[in-house]
């Protein structure tokens, strides 16, 4: 499994139950399904990267 942070979009700051964990070349998605934040202030540090 891919680490976290190099995963692209909301993945990387998500610990919850999504596609990532069944599919072993997961590579991130902007639309993830059973996010769960993985830290406070996640979303602030998403939009950084978006810019
Ligand atoms: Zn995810």
């Amino acid at each position: 499994m891919k680490q976290l942070e190099e995963m692209k979009g909301l993945c990387k700051y998500c610990i919850g139950d999504c596609a990532r964990l069944e599919d072993e070349n997961f590579e991130g998605t902007y639309r993830c399904t059973g996010f769960e934040a993985k830290e406070k202030n996640w979303y602030e540090k998403y939009r950084e990267e978006l810019k």
